[in-house]
């Protein structure tokens, strides 16, 4: 049955529950708390269970576990899922299960001296409380009792996941309710099914998370109590476990707890360090999202996994990248050119990718004395590229010119009068002119590159991996200078127009029938954006009309 949207708050602020509330929540009850665990499959149509980060891949075990009931109506809530108008072809991914008291401890323990840092005003209980909103209070947190799980929707068939607005964990934003008004209409739609089709199931939503459910936990048995129970009824069905109290619960064979290494899927993975806050880093990650790699990154975790492909990312400073590469750290990175020759890179430069495009220029203020290259002996040049700027004015046979290094706000030496010229990265000039400097030289022409380290290019299970990357990458960099472009065209003047195109498209033009009418064609091709405005009127004289293009996704010559 379709989702009835109106009965989900549409505006409502969250009703957080708070963790006074569930320490009134009475313990569990021996026979239910004796249920056993089960291994969530990683793989297949169903529900699965990945974790998401490395953080959690340190986690107590290989692979995700809940209650034997938890799994049942995950299961369960998965098939409802399918039912759905526009889900059929999705499933749930559970992303976290249980998780050992400890674990919980240690993460609680961060996040609550972070919060004390924030707010040294509040009181103790305020900062629990506080706290408790991102991360569950540990003496009655639901994770620890394998009632509770963080899911996502995943689209199977276009090996993505739905759009939820936000992160799983994306602990910074403010809009982890379901019912956010500060998301897209799509993200909301999709955090009300995945919590329709969840509560359909009996399980206990977290208001202040759209991921987080449970069953059987404090939270879950406050969230039916508050719905109508009464007093008695205010009691969780499973209690915590320790790590080592789960080994004793009986496994069936059936779902016997996998080790890592019997888990065959992806066992080689090749890591991939990108820029972890600034510049590159929205382009990078959109780049890998075009080209189908779906990244979790949980803005805390500094490696994610791809879930779709054998890749892993690391974030870390851009500065660091190259090195990284170059020594096996990372065996893929995606930096800038200006970093990979700044640090001397020793990985190969495998693609251009088009993005970060900017200059390493010399700029001296305004009306400087400095008129030829020669004027700089015995100035003072402030940057933060010494090796590029050395190289530079060794070329140049400039000699006595003092390099200062500054890490940042390069620009401004020469007003405190820390410099008389500088060495900096410029896109648009603008932050040069605000600071009265004009460019003088440009050393270096720099943008994004993908680079690989050497040995890792001669392993055969990661160079593999590494050829599937580029092409894919490859495949997306082609495909969005490219349109798909339909046009109507008089019949017999399509022969002239698939001459004027040729050499300008992919592939053969495809001419199609027009509906009702006999003198008409409809023309396909796919071309440059480019051709296609450069050749727009030319077409006009041939007949040509209701020109329509759109964007492709991808090419695979
Ligand atoms: P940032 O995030 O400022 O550390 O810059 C990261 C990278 O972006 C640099 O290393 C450059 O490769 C590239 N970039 C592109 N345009 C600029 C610019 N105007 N200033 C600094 N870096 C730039």
């Amino acid at each position: 049955m379709p989702i009835d949207y109106s009965e989900n708050r549409p505006k409502a602020a969250p009703g957080l529950v708070l963790c006074r509330d569930l320490l009134s929540v009475t313990e569990h009850d021996g026979q239910t708390d004796s249920e056993g665990f089960y291994v969530i499959p990683s793989s297949g149509d169903g529900v699965i269970g990945r974790f998401f980060t490395l953080r959690d891949m340190e986690n107590d075990t290989p692979n995700i576990i809940v209650r034997k009931t938890v799994y049942e109506k995950l299961c369960k809530a998965d098939r409802a899922l399918k039912q759905q108008p526009g889900y059929k072809n999705c499933q749930i991914i559970v992303t976290y299960g249980y998780r050992s008291p400890a674990i919980q401890r240690a993460i609680w323990d961060q996040f609550y001296a972070e919060k004390a840092a924030e707010h040294p005003d509040l009181t103790e209980e305020e900062l629990r409380e506080e706290t408790h909103r991102i991360i569950a209070l540990p003496e009655v947190a639901g994770h620890p009792t394998g009632g509770a799980v963080d899911v996502i929707i995943f689209d199977l068939k276009k090996g993505r996941f739905l759009d939820f607005g936000t992160d799983i964990g994306e602990f910074e934003s403010k809009n982890m309710d379901y019912a956010s008004d500060m998301i897209p209409e799509i993200a909301r739609k999709n955090r009300q099914t995945l919590r329709a089709v969840m509560c359909g199931q009996g399980f206990a939503p977290y208001d202040g998370d759209w991921w987080h459910f449970s069953y059987g936990d404090k939270e879950w048995a406050f969230y039916m109590y508050s719905r109508g129970g009464n007093e008695a009824e205010k009691k969780a069905l499973y209690r915590q476990k320790e790590k080592s109290e789960i080994s004793e619960i009986a496994y069936s064979d059936k779902f016997k707890l996998k080790t890592a290494e019997s888990e065959p899927e992806h066992k080689v993975r090749v890591r991939l360090a990108v820029q972890k806050d600034g510049r590159l880093t929205e382009e990078t990650l959109s780049i890998l999202r075009r080209s189908g790699i779906e990244i979790n990154q949980d803005r805390r975790g500094f490696l994610a996994r791809a879930e779709n492909f054998p890749l892993e990312v690391l974030f870390v400073r851009d500065d660091d990248i190259s090195n990284l590469v170059d020594a096996g750290v990372a065996d893929l990175g995606i930096v800038g050119e200006n970093i990979y020759w700044e640090n001397d890179g020793k990985s190969a430069i495998k693609k251009h990718l088009g993005f970060g495009k900017c200059f390493l220029a010399l700029a001296v203020p305004k009306g400087s004395d400095i008129r030829t290259l020669q004027d700089l002996s015995g100035k003072r040049i402030a940057t933060s590229h010494r090796r590029l700027t050395a190289k530079f004015l060794k070329e140049r046979e400039v000699r006595g010119a003092k390099i200062i290094d500054i890490a940042g706000s390069v620009e401004i030496a020469p007003l405190i009068g820390y410099a008389d010229a500088i060495v900096d990265l410029v896109s648009t000039g603008s932050s040069l002119r605000q600071n009265n400097l004009e460019v003088f030289y440009n050393i270096l022409n720099s943008q994004s590159i993908l680079i690989a380290n050497r040995a890792a290019e001669k392993n055969a299970a990661k160079s593999e991996i590494i050829e599937r990357l580029t092409e894919r990458i490859d495949s997306y960099l082609v495909a969005r200078r490219y349109k798909r472009v339909i046009m109507d065209l008089p019949k017999d003047r399509c022969g002239e127009v698939c001459d004027l195109l040729a050499g300008l498209v992919i592939g053969a033009p495809a001419v199609l029938p027009s509906y009702g009418s006999g003198n008409w064609a409809a023309l396909q091709v796919t071309m440059e954006i480019s051709a296609l405005w450069d050749n727009t009127a030319e077409l006009k004289k041939y007949g040509a009309a209701n020109i329509v293009f759109y964007d492709v996704e991808g090419v695979v010559k």
